[in-house]
C-alpha cells in the first residue's frame, strides 16, 4: 500500500521535493540537520478553527490537551486563537502560564495531583481541578480550605464505555485507573456540595484517545446526562458539562468524523435535555488539534538485508517517536525525493538498541543506498512530547513552518546539555 497524504494539504510535492507549505524539507535538512519535527502553522489553524467554527454561538470552551505537544509556540499559538488548556501536572500548568495562557482557562485533570499542584493550581486560580477520586476530592478540599479559598472542581466520570482504541489509550472502562465510578460519583457530589473548601462547577469524562466514531462518545454522554439530571433532583446544579477530548485522526485508512460533524451530534443531543442545554460546553482535544500538524524529518543511513528482511535504518529513532514501539502505532513514511525505480518493502529502524526501535514495517518505498530524506507523517501529537534521551541521543530540533518563513521553536538539545545536571 502507497501512504497517500492528500488529507494533509498543507504537504505538497513540487520540483523541489516533499515541501511543508511553501519550505521545502531538503532545505530544512540541510539547514537545520536531521532528525527534525516540522509543523505547519497553516494546519493547526485550520484545526482550531474547525472546531471554533463548530462551536460559533454557543458557551463553550475548547481546551487544548497540551500533553499532546507541549512546546511553548505551539501553546502560545493555541492561547492566541482563543484556547484552554487541559493540564496533567504542576509542570504543565507552568507551562501555560510562562507561554502567556490564562489559568482561569485550565482544567486539571490527572489521577495523581500532588499536594503542591494542587496548592500552585489553587493560587493560580485554575478553572477547575477534574477529580479522580475520593481521595483526591477530599485533599483538594482540605488544601483549599487551609488557603481560606474554594476549589472549583468537576468529578471525572468513569462512564465504563469501551472506546475501541488500543488497550493503553483506552480510559473510560471500570478496569482503568480513571475516572469515578458513575455509581458513586453522586454521593460524592454531595459531599463536594457541603464541603466549605470546595465549589462544585462541572462534570466531566475523557474515555480514551483516537477513537474514529460517535457511538463511544455518545454512550459517555448519555452517562453524564442521566448524572446531570439525577444531580439536579437533589439541588447540585452544575454550570459546566466537559466531554474530554480522544477524537481520533486519519492516520492511515481511519475514518473519523469531521469537527462539524462531531460537533453536531453531540449539540443536536444536550439540546434535547433539559439542564446541559444550559451548560457550558468543554472539550480537551490534543491529537485531533496537532497530531496532522506536524511531521519528522529523518535522514537514510544505511540500506541493509538481513534473510529476506530488508532494512532502512534511519536517523530517528524510538526515542524520537515512540508510538510504533508502545503501541503499535502507525505513521506513514513517505520520502522527500523518492528514486527513480522499483520500490521495495523496507521495515524502516533507528540506531537504538531495541528490536522493539522500528518506525514503520513492510513500508513500501523507492530509496537509494543512503541520504535520502524521509518524512514520517501524523506526528505533530505524542511525538515530540514522548520523546527521551535513551542511548544518549540528544533530542530533536522542532521547527514551525508559516508560508515561506520557517522559525526553530526549539534548538536541538546539545550532548553536553544531556549531563548538564549529573555529577
Ligand atoms: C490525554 C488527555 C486528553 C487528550 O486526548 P486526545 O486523544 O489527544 O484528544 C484529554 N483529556 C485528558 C484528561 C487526557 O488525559
Amino acid at each position: 500500500m502507497q501512504d497517500d497524504f492528500a488529507h494533509l494539504p498543507w504537504l505538497s510535492r513540487t520540483e523541489r521535493g516533499l515541501c511543508v507549505e511553501s519550505i521545502a524539507l531538503t532545505d530544512i535538512a540541510a539547514q537545520h540537520g536531521t532528525p527534525a519535527w516540522v509543523y505547519s502553522k497553516q494546519a493547526l489553524s485550520k484545526h482550531w478553527q474547525a472546531f471554533a467554527d463548530a462551536l460559533s454561538g454557543r458557551k463553550a470552551l475548547i481546551c487544548y490537551a497540551m500533553k499532546a505537544n507541549p512546546n511553548l509556540s505551539i501553546l502560545r499559538f493555541f492561547a492566541e486563537a482563543g484556547a484552554g488548556f487541559d493540564i496533567v501536572s504542576g509542570g504543565e500548568l507552568a507551562r501555560v502560564l510562562q507561554a502567556g495562557g490564562s489559568a482561569s482557562t485550565i482544567v486539571f485533570s490527572g489521577v495523581g495531583k500532588r499536594r503542591d499542584e494542587i496548592r500552585d493550581a489553587l493560587t493560580a486560580g485554575v478553572k477547575c481541578f477534574n477529580v479522580e477520586s475520593a481521595a483526591e476530592l477530599r485533599r483538594i478540599g482540605a488544601i483549599a480550605a487551609d488557603l481560606g479559598l474554594r476549589a472549583p472542581i468537576s468529578l471525572r466520570v468513569n462512564p465504563d464505555v469501551d472506546a475501541k482504541s488500543h488497550p493503553y489509550i483506552s480510559t473510560g472502562l471500570k478496569e482503568n485507573k480513571f475516572g469515578i465510578a458513575h455509581q458513586e460519583a453522586l454521593a460524592l457530589y454531595r459531599e463536594a456540595a457541603k464541603h466549605p473548601g470546595l465549589k462544585v462547577v462541572g462534570i466531566d469524562c475523557h474515555i480514551g484517545s483516537q477513537i474514529t466514531d460517535m457511538p463511544p462518545f455518545m454512550a459517555a454522554l448519555e452517562k453524564l446526562l442521566e448524572l446531570i439530571e439525577q444531580l439536579h433532583s437533589q439541588g447540585i446544579a452544575l454550570s459546566h458539562l466537559d466531554l474530554g477530548g480522544g477524537l481520533g485522526i486519519r492516520y492511515t485508512d481511519e475514518d473519523p468524523p469531521s469537527p462539524a460533524a462531531f460537533m453536531q451530534s453531540i449539540v443536536d443531543r444536550i439540546e434535547r435535555h433539559p439542564q446541559a442545554r444550559e451548560m457550558e460546553l468543554i472539550f480537551e482535544f490534543g491529537r485531533a488539534l496537532v497530531g496532522n500538524a506536524g511531521l519528522l524529518l529523518t535522514r537514510l543511513e544505511y540500506v541493509k538485508q538481513n534473510g529476506d528482511r530488508l532494512f532502512a535504518v534511519v536517523d530517528a529513532a524510538m526515542n524520537d517517536l515512540i508510538r510504533p514501539a508502545l503501541y503499535e502505532g502507525y505513521h506513514p513514511i513517505i520520502e522527500v525525493h523518492p528514486t527513480t525505480g522499483e520500490p521495495k518493502l523496507y521495515d524502516v529502524v533507528g540506531p537504538v538498541c531495541e528490536s522493539g526501535d522500528w518506525l514503520g514495517k513492510a513500508r513500501s518505498l523507492r530509496l537509494g543506498v543512503e541520504d535520502d530524506l524521509l518524512a514520517i507523517l501524523s506526528a505533530g501529537a505524542y511525538g515530540m512530547a514522548m520523546s527521551s534521551n535513551y542511548n544518549a541521543r540528544p533530542r530533536a530540533i522542532e521547527l514551525l513552518v508559516d508560508g515561506t518563513s520557517l522559525r526553530v521553536i526549539r534548538e536541538r538539545e546539545t550532548v553536553a546539555s544531556l549531563w548538564q545536571s549529573e555529577v
